[in-house]
Parts: structure tokens; sequence; C-alpha cells
């Protein structure tokens, strides 16, 4: 079956309801989503949307540029960062007159609050900058972004699972999807497609990202021989439930909670005494991991404290109700008056595919567009946070980028006819249905997943070196040859999740090589990715985004240069 539209979203989060509803008065409009909309991933930020707005004190869009490309470790392009911080702004007016309910000030104002790296005057102190609606920010991003989506007649294919990119003579032609109500595969013939699948925190096993977050536009991309951006670098967010990885937002840190050893001692004073427990993520959770290995983690176990005992109730009622509900179910534990065990979890892919700065996906070293294709929001690399990104600044990343993205291609369908089709676009799709449909293997899916999730836990997160990532490269071959003798008990047509599991475990293992040859070749440490046996930056060897293709003979790496403007790299202390 082929639908013709002038321009796709694939992905209905944050990125691509923004990017659909730029271009939503511009011609016939799709969003193609594996999920219902309002379950996109975008709908758990809790937080808040960073923005220097200045509501409570005195802040300013060069402050905020400073911070995120400091908190970038210097690796963001600094063009693309001063525009985010810039159109951040506007960005929150444009929510807030679309009728996104944010807690107020006294005075009727945004409310706002500090959150790890952000700060003002350049460093000084914490500033309030996260904009936010209690702890339910991207909740109501996404809900406001369908209503608006919905108003402006975008057409939605909800549950269909984009499986491949086509591309015809050098131009993005579209991409076939499995519709999960039927099992039929649907082609989708169209002059511009945006890619705005999300992360691919499921690669470990201790993540707060769901199920559903396994990097599907990464994956389908890269298979068709496009590079992908800086992929070693995965944030680890320092609170995660212990063993569960599900997030307790930095806001609790924001609003005043701290971080405690066994001995009950703050220990982020030791390692940034200006910032303390709002400094930046990386920072944050290495911490918790030397202090868990020189033996001051609670009862010798992998994890701290987070104390929120003195905030009293109203702030956890009225600012953190989430989060202190979620501690409360799956802890038992009752956060006003006892300690939460946290560690940290998977969180945040800084890397992705890469864009220029209006979205279009650059296939190069010399930034050349591959026409008609476009990414935004967390499956793309713009480069904003460069190798760690700071708290607050994916929801301005997937608001600002998918508007500027989804402008471009309004431009783009206007000035371009639907690109030729091949006969049998499905034809791929199709081969690889058929080949898991068909194999005889006894391996099951499940497990091999949670292979790969543990061995990436353990060889390739908060800490690496040669040794454990080469392990990891060899893992991987392993884990290849099991899921080439994956078996699917399942082989009907309708609502058929565990063929399309495997198939997203399938990209998992391709964006696990990726992170891995990244990693290997990256002999420095910078931001998120810390290497033991490197443990410096250097910058006169790597200040360089690396770019990853999958060819025949496995991954192949090249490089490209940072963009440097306003801040000249220097050393990162808080
Ligand atoms: C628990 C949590 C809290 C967070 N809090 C904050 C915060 O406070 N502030 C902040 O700035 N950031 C926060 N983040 C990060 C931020 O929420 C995400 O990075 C961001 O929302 C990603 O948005 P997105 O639009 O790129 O992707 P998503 O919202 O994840 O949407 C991805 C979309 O792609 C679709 N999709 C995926 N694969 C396919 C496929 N094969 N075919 C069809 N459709 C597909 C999905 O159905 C979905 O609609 C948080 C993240 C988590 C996990």
């Amino acid at each position: 079956m082929v639908h013709r539209y002038d321009a796709l979203i694939i992905g209905a989060g944050g990125a691509g309801l923004m990017a659909a509803l730029q271009l939503s008065s511009h011609g016939r409009v799709a969003a193609i989503s594996k999920l219902y909309p309002t379950r996109s991933h975008t709908g758990a930020a809790q937080g808040g949307i960073g923005a220097a707005l200045g509501n409570h004190e005195e802040d300013h869009w060069e402050w905020h540029m400073f911070d995120t490309v400091k908190g970038s470790d210097y690796l963001a392009d600094q063009d693309a960062v001063e525009i985010l911080c810039r159109e951040a702004i506007e960005t929150v007016y444009d929510l807030e007159h679309w009728g996104l309910p944010f807690s107020r000030t006294p005075e009727g104002k945004i409310a706002q609050r500090p959150f790890g790296g952000h700060t003002r005057e350049f460093g000084k102190a914490p500033v309030r900058r996260s904009c936010y609606a209690a702890d339910r920010t991207g909740h109501m991003i996404l809900q406001t972004m369908y209503q608006q989506c919905l108003k402006n007649q975008v057409h939605f294919y909800d549950e269909y699972h984009v499986l491949d990119l086509l591309i015809e003579q050098g131009r993005c032609a579209g991409v076939v999807a499995l519709c999960l109500a039927t099992g039929e595969l649907h082609t989708f013939h169209a002059k511009a497609v945006v890619f705005a699948t999300g992360g691919c925190g499921r690669m470990f096993s201790v993540t707060s990202n769901a199920h559903a977050l396994t990097g599907d536009g990464m994956g389908v991309v890269l298979r068709r021989g496009i590079p992908l951006e800086d992929m070693e670098f995965f944030q680890f967010h320092p609170t995660g439930i212990y063993k569960m990885g599900i997030l307790l937002s930095e806001a609790a840190r924001g609003e005043g909670s701290v971080l405690r050893n066994k001995n009950g001692e703050r220990f982020m004073e030791r390692y940034a005494p200006t910032l303390l427990d709002l400094a930046p993520r990386d920072m944050v959770s290495r911490a918790i991991y030397r202090e868990i290995r020189e033996g001051r983690g609670i009862g010798g176990k992998n994890y701290v404290h987070l104390d929120m005992t003195h905030l009293g109730r109203e702030v956890l009622d009225m600012k953190l109700p989430d989060i202190t509900d979620f501690v409360r179910t799956y802890l038992g534990i009752e956060p006003a008056k006892e300690l939460i065990p946290v560690q940290p979890t998977a969180h945040y892919a800084m890397g992705g595919i890469p864009t220029d700065n209006d979205g279009r996906v650059v296939i190069d070293e010399k930034h050349t567009p591959l026409p008609g294709l476009y990414a935004a929001g967390e499956t793309a690399c713009v480069s904003v946070h460069g190798a760690n990104r700071l708290g607050t600044n994916s929801l301005v990343d997937i608001l600002v980028f998918g508007r500027r993205s989804g402008r471009h291609a309004a431009r783009f369908i206007k000035e371009n006819d639907l690109p030729p089709l091949s006969a049998k676009p499905e034809e791929r799709s199709r081969e690889i249905i058929a080949r898991l449909l068909s194999s005889q293997g006894q391996e099951r899916g499940a497990d091999i997943r949670e292979s790969l999730q543990n061995e990436m836990m353990d060889k390739a997160s908060v800490f690496r070196d040669a040794g454990t990532l080469m392990a990891m490269r060899e893992k991987l071959k392993e884990i290849r040859d099991r899921y080439a003798n994956v078996k699917i008990e399942d082989r009907g047509a309708k609502y058929n999740t565990q063929l399309l599991e495997i198939f997203e475990l399938g990209i998992l293992i391709d964006l696990a090589d990726v992170l891995v040859e990244g990693a290997l070749a990256r002999q420095e440490s910078r931001g998120a990715h810390s290497r033991e046996d490197f443990p410096k930056r250097d910058d006169a060897n790597f200040l360089k985004h690396t770019l990853a293709y999958l060819g025949p003979r496995g991954i192949q790496l090249a490089y490209k240069p940072v963009t440097v403007t306003r801040f000249e790299p220097k050393e990162r202390k808080y």
C-alpha cells in the first residue's frame, strides 16, 4: 500500500510534533509513530525546560550559552548552542500561548528553578532557569503540542513501526512502516521526511528510558549508509532509583535535596565546591561511583542516598508530586522522612543523526546534506550537547530544532516535486521480516537483550578503558551470533510485538557497536566519556566530532571539526 504526502514526520514526541505543526500549514503532513503520540517519551520529562527568562533573578541567553558549552566539555558546536539559547526564550512563550499550564510565581510569571550546571555570570552561582509545570513538564508539553497538531490537521498513523528509509537518486523518498494492528507493510512516499524517533537508553540494563527507546531512527539511517555522530557520549543521570533506574529528576536537587554517602556526608562538597549537588550530570555520576568504589556506598552496595527529608511537605506536594509518588510506590519509602537509595541510570544519547542548524541530515565531514531528509530531537546530533547535556536542555533542543527542521522542510516541499520511487520499495523490509519469521533458531530475544544490556552496563557505561571496551567488542560478536540464531514464537501478522522487539534488538546491537568503536578510538576523557586509561581531556587530538559509518567491514570512523565561536575551551571546574 502506498501513501503520498508532502512531508512525513517519524515520531510523535516533542520534536516530531513541533516539526509537524510547522509543516501543517504548508502541505499534506503525516506523523507516523510506533506509539500512540501521547505515550511518547517526552511525556516522562519531569524537571523543566531551560530558558533565560529571568523571572526570579537576572539571567541572559549568553550565560545559558556559556553554561551549555562548558557543560558539553567544549564539544558542542557553538553556533548551534547560540541558536538554542536565544530561541529557547520565544519557544517557552509559544508554549505558554498554546496553553501549557506552567507553574507560576506569586505575581503570575512562569516559575523557574535551579538545575545542574546552569549558572549566573558565567559560573558564579546557580541560577533559576528551568521553566516547569510541577514535575510533569514533558507531559504538559506533549499534550499541548498534540492538541495543536490535531487542531492543524496533521494526519496521524499511530502504532506504525518504521523499518526502512527510502533513498532514490540521492534524495530521500519516504519510509516503509509496518502497521502493528494488521502486520501489513505500508510505503509512505514524500518529498521530505523528518526523523524524530527519540533515544536509545534501552542499550543499558539500568535506565530511565521506557521500553520503546531503542534508537530505531538512528539504526534505520545507519543501515542506509548515513553516519551517526558522537555516539560514544551517553549520559548517565545521577539519581535513578536503585536497581530500577526510574528517574528522580534533578528538580529534586534543584529544590534543595542533597546526596549523602554511608557516613551521611554531603560528598559533592569535595567534587564541586561551588555548584555542589547541582554540578553537571557527568561529574555527579562519577562522584557517586567514586564514593561507592572507595567503600562509602550504602551498606557496601552500589548506591548512595538522596536526602529530601528537609524540604517539607509543601515543596514535595506542590513542586515534586510525581517523583515523590514514584518513591512511595516503587520503594515503599516516605521521602519526607526517609533517605532514598539512588544510583546513576542510563538517560540520554548526546550523539545521533548528524544535522545542520536547520535539521538537514548531513552525511559527511563536509556537511553535505541529503536532500529531503531531516532529523530533530534526541535522535539527532546538531550538536548542542557535545559530550554532556545539561538538564532542561533536551526539551529546548527538541522544540527549537524541531521547529527549525519543520520550517526548512516547509520551504523544501514548496520548491521540490515528489522524488521517484523504486518499483519495489518494500522489498528490503519484507526480507527482514521474512528472515526473522522463518528463523529456526533457539535463542530467546529477551535473553539476548538482557545480555546486551548487562554487558554494556558493565563494560561501556560511566567508566571505560581499553580493556573493558575490547572485551565488549568481543561480547558484541557473540551477541550477533546469538541474534542470527534468534527464535520467534509468534509467527502471526496481527499485533506481533515480539517480532518488532526483535527488530529493535537488532538495532540496539548495531548502535552498541557504534558506541564501542567510537569510545575505543577516543583516547581521552571528555564529558560523559570517561576513559580510566586516558583520564585527561585532549583538545590537541580530540576536539572533534566522531562520525561512524556502517560499512561492509563493520564500523568505519571519520571526524569533523567542532565549531568554536565565543568560548575557547578551558578546564572545567565547578
Ligand atoms: C524520565 C525522563 C525525564 C526527563 N526529564 C527531562 C527534563 O526535565 N528536561 C529535559 O530537557 N529533558 C528531560 N528528559 C529528556 C527528554 O525528555 C527527551 O530527550 C526528549 O523528550 C526526547 O524527545 P523526542 O521528541 O526526541 O523523542 P520522544 O519523545 O522519545 O519521541 C520519540 C517518538 O518516536 C517514535 N518512534 C520511535 N521509533 C519509531 C519507529 N521505528 N517507527 C515509528 N515511530 C517511532 C515514538 O513512538 C515516539 O513518538 C527526560 C528524559 C527522561 C527519560
